[in-house]
């Protein structure tokens, strides 16, 4: 059973305050009722200033994420599968988070366990249905250990592939497009 609930702060989108509005790549609105999307979020943490900053934000139709996930390599989709399955105990969190409050969900690393806050840099992924959250193998957090090891299973032709498809789709800053070409692909 996966759970609805209202999105949490810590996904709105930081220029505005308040819940991402538009699908980054297609500009499509996101918060009619039920309409599905991703947000992902990647922040540098500064323990020792007691600080962090924002990488990048934003948020994906699941239209688009499926045409970036159609842009793997055969390769490259296969190794995340494998990886994800492997390490990312889904279901033993399905169980012991069940009714949790939805920052527990991303309070330790999805693959390591180990605490978000003490990782250098990590990621979020978040799953919306217009202006809820859903709950269920999403949302969670991966520490920069992790995500260094996704980043090595993407193949070169995928890297490629990713970069044309930046090419083709994308209008953003080309510091984003690198950052997304790197994206972990989020499993539906
Ligand atoms: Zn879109």
């Amino acid at each position: 059973m996966q759970r609805e609930v209202d999105i949490p702060q810590f996904l709105f989108s930081s220029d505005t305050g308040a819940p991402h509005e538009r699908c980054m790549v297609c500009n499509s609105y996101l918060l009619n009722e039920g309409f599905p999307y991703f947000i992902e979020k990647s922040v540098r943490q500064f323990p020792e200033l007691g600080t962090s900053e924002i990488i990048f934000e934003y948020a994906l139709c699941f239209s688009c994420s499926a045409s970036f996930n159609a842009a793997l390599s055969e390769t490259s989709r296969q190794r995340m599968a494998e990886y994800f399955a492997r390490y990312g105990r889904f279901e033993a969190r399905r169980e012991k988070l069940h009714d949790a409050p939805v920052d527990e969900w991303v309070a330790q690393c999805l693959i390591k366990d180990t605490p978000i806050a003490a990782a250098p840099e990590y990621q979020i992924v978040a799953q919306c249905a217009g202006k809820k959250l859903v709950v269920n193998d999403l949302p969670f957090a991966i520490s920069l250990e992790a995500m260094d090891e996704i980043a090595a299973l993407l193949s070169e032709e995928t890297l490629g592939e990713m970069d044309d498809f930046m090419g083709k789709y994308f209008t953003g800053p080309p510091e984003l497009a690198e950052l997304l070409s790197k994206r972990p692909p989020v499993l539906l």
